[in-house]
């Protein structure tokens, strides 16, 4: 029989975040990672790199076919991002919440993308969209070795115990 931590561990989803460069230009990191710590998301992996444009073009495989693909794959291999993975109970859904909508013109107020950014074009941060997406992503940026299993202090008062 698993352990009520056990139990707990096996319920926790991963999501991939990702500050692009015009948030980390900006000044924003500590902003962006302040709001998921403070929701009581937990930080598992972290790290800043200028990815090259076919490792961008990898990241956003399912754009290829729009538009705005180069310009934005131009864009996320520019400069320093800071790749992310945060845990916790509906992480992937809840995460996309606290981002926001896409375009940050219809963004709510108090979504990081509507108090933070003006233009879909430099909306300043990325999240996986759904569990394939996240396992998909995660594996791209992170070697397995590179994200952190540990237990916070804290998970106990975030999330009771029985
Ligand atoms: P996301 O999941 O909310 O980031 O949005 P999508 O997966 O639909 O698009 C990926 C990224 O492409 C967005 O975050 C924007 O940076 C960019 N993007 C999406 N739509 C547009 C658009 O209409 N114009 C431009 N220039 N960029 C866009
Ligand atoms: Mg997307």
């Amino acid at each position: 029989m698993l352990q009520d931590q056990e139990v707990h561990a096996a319920e926790m989803e991963r999501t991939f975040i990702a500050i692009k460069p015009d948030g980390v230009q900006r000044g924003l990191i500590s902003e962006i990672i302040t709001r998921f710590e403070r929701k009581g998301f937990k930080l598992v992996g972290l790290k800043i790199m200028v990815p090259s444009k076919g490792f961008a073009q990898q990241h956003y495989h399912g754009a290829k076919e729009r538009p705005f693909f180069n310009g934005l794959c131009n864009f996320l291999s520019s400069g320093p991002v800071v790749a992310m993975v945060w845990e916790g109970e509906g992480v992937i859904r809840y995460g996309r919440k606290l981002i926001g909508a896409t375009d940050p013109q219809k963004s709510e107020p108090g979504t990081i993308r509507g108090d933070l950014a003006v233009v879909v074009g430099r909306n300043i941060i990325h999240g996986s969209d759904g569990a394939e997406t996240a396992k998909d992503e995660i594996s791209l940026w992170f070697k397995p070795e590179e994200l952190v299993s540990y237990t916070s202090n804290a998970e106990k008062w975030i999330y009771g115990q029985n």
